[in-house]
C-alpha cells in the first residue's frame, strides 16, 4: 500500500512528508493505522542527531492507533483493535526476557539499534527501492505502519487516541518513574524538576500515590500553573528563585524523592542536593550520550539513593493497559496534557519543542 511519512532524511534538516511503498504485514507483525502521535523530545534528538539513528527513518515513538490487519501467528489482535505502541518490543526468549526483565531485551535492542523490524528491513520503502528505517519498531510519524505484534498492546477503545497515545511513551515514563524506580508512599514528600510532558506526569504520579508535597519546578508559570492543576502543592519559579534552597525552603530537611525530569545533569544534580536522609533521586529522562554529573559525597552517608530508569521501569502489556484503566476511573488526567495538532505541522512542532514553548505535550492526529 501506498502512505505518507515525515521522514528525516539527514541530520538538522526538517523532515520531509514523503510517499512511502508499504509492504503487507510479515509473520508477527501488525499493520496499525496511526490516529495520534505525541512528539517527545527523544524525537527532536533524533532528528538533530544526538541520538543517533540510520537515515532515512521515520521518528515518533509515542502513538495510538487501530489495527488494519495482521501477519501470520498473530491469533490475539483483530482488525479494529484499538492499540497503543510501544518502544519496547520483546521476544520473550533472550536472556533478559526470561528473567522477567523484558524492558532489556536483546532482540528489542538489536531492532532499535539496526532501524528494522526483523534485522533486515521495515517493509518501508521509497520509490528508488531504497529502505527507510525504524525508529525503536514504532515510527509513529506516518498514517500507516507496520509493528511487531509485541509493540501493539490492546487497550479499551473508550480512551480517545490522542490521549491513549500518551500512554506510550509520556506517562509510562513519568508515572512509571513514580512506581517504579521511586515507590513513593502515601505520606511521603516529592520534587519535580521540569514540567513538560513528562514531568507532568510524574506530578500527577505522585499525587495519584498519596505524596503531601510534591513541589513542581519549572521557568514557565503556565507549566506549573498545570503542574498545580495536576496535583502540584507548592511551585518553584526557578528564573526567580535559587532552585535547592527553595525547595529546602518549601520542604524542611529535604525530600523524600527528587526526579529530574529535564535530562539535563545540573537538574539532577539539584534533584540529588535536596534529598532528605533516606531519600531516592531519580533520573527520568535520557541524557546526551557524554552528559557527566558531579555530586557530594558525604550524603550518601544519609543513605540517599540515585536510581536510573528507562520508559519509567514499566512493562507495557501489563501497564499501560492500567494506566488506561486509572484514565478512565478518572485518577490519571490526560485530556489536560493534550495539545491536538495537524499531522502536516509535524515541523512546527518539533521547532517548538526544541524551543520550550510547548505547554503539555503536542499531539499530531491527521485529518
Ligand atoms: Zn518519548
Ligand atoms: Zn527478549
Amino acid at each position: 500500500m501506498r502512505t505518507t511519512a515525515a521522514v528525516l532524511h539527514e541530520v538538522g534538516a526538517p523532515l520531509q512528508l514523503t510517499e512511502l511503498q508499504l509492504a503487507d504485514p510479515a509473520s508477527h507483525q501488525v499493520l496499525v493505522r496511526v490516529r495520534a502521535t505525541g512528539v517527545c523530545a527523544s524525537d527532536v534528538h533524533v532528528v538533530d542527531g544526538r541520538l543517533p539513528k540510520p537515515l532515512p527513518i521515520v521518528p515518533g515513538h509515542e502513538a495510538a492507533g487501530e489495527v488494519v490487519a495482521v501477519g501470520d501467528g498473530v491469533d490475539d489482535l483483530e482488525a479494529g483493535a484499538h492499540v497503543v505502541l510501544s518502544i519496547l518490543p520483546r521476544c520473550l526468549d533472550c536472556d533478559a526476557c526470561r528473567s522477567g526483565r523484558t524492558q532489556l531485551c536483546s532482540w528489542g535492542g538489536q531492532l532499535a539499534g539496526s532501524g528494522t523490524l526483523d534485522g533486515t528491513g521495515t517493509g518501508w520503502t521509497l520509490d528508488d527501492g531504497a529502505p527507510v528505517h525504524h525508529f525503536n519498531g514504532v515510527s509513529s510519524f506516518a498514517d500507516h505502519v507496520l509493528v511487531p505484534r509485541s509493540g501493539a498492546v490492546e487497550v479499551d477503545p473508550a480512551v480517545p487516541f490522542t490521549a491513549a497515545a500518551l500512554l506510550g511513551c509520556a506517562v509510562s515514563t513519568g508515572v512509571g518513574a513514580v512506581r517504579n524506580a521511586a515507590d513513593v508512599r502515601p505520606g511521603q514528600t516529592v520534587a519535580v524538576i521540569g514540567c513538560g510532558g513528562v514531568g507532568l506526569n510524574v506530578v500527577q504520579g505522585a499525587r495519584m500515590a498519596g505524596a503531601s508535597r510534591i513541589v513542581a519546578v519549572d521557568v514557565d508559570e503556565a507549566k506549573l500553573d498545570l503542574a498545580v492543576e495536576l496535583g502540584a502543592t507548592d511551585v518553584v519559579d526557578a528564573r526567580a528563585e535559587k532552585v535547592r534552597r527553595a525547595i529546602q525552603e518549601r520542604v524542611a530537611g529535604g525530600v523524600d524523592h527528587a526526579f529530574d525530569a529535564i535530562g539535563r545533569p545540573g537538574a539532577l544534580e539539584d534533584a540529588f542536593a535536596v534529598l532528605g536522609v533516606g531519600g531516592t533521586a531519580v533520573a527520568v529522562g535520557l541524557y546526551a550520550t557524554d552528559a557527566e554529573i558531579t555530586l557530594r559525597a558525604f550524603p550518601l552517608a544519609g543513605e540517599r539513593k540515585l536510581v536510573g530508569t528507562y520508559l519509567g521501569g514499566v512493562d507495557p502489556h501489563v501497564d499501560i493497559p492500567k494506566l488506561a484503566a486509572d484514565h478512565l476511573a478518572g485518577d490519571l488526567r490526560l485530556a489536560e496534557l493534550v495539545v491536538e495538532r495537524p499531522f502536516a505541522d509535524a515541523n512546527d512542532a518539533i521547532d517548538e519543542l526544541r524551543e520550550g514553548r510547548t505547554l503539555a505535550r503536542q499531539v499530531l492526529t491527521w485529518p
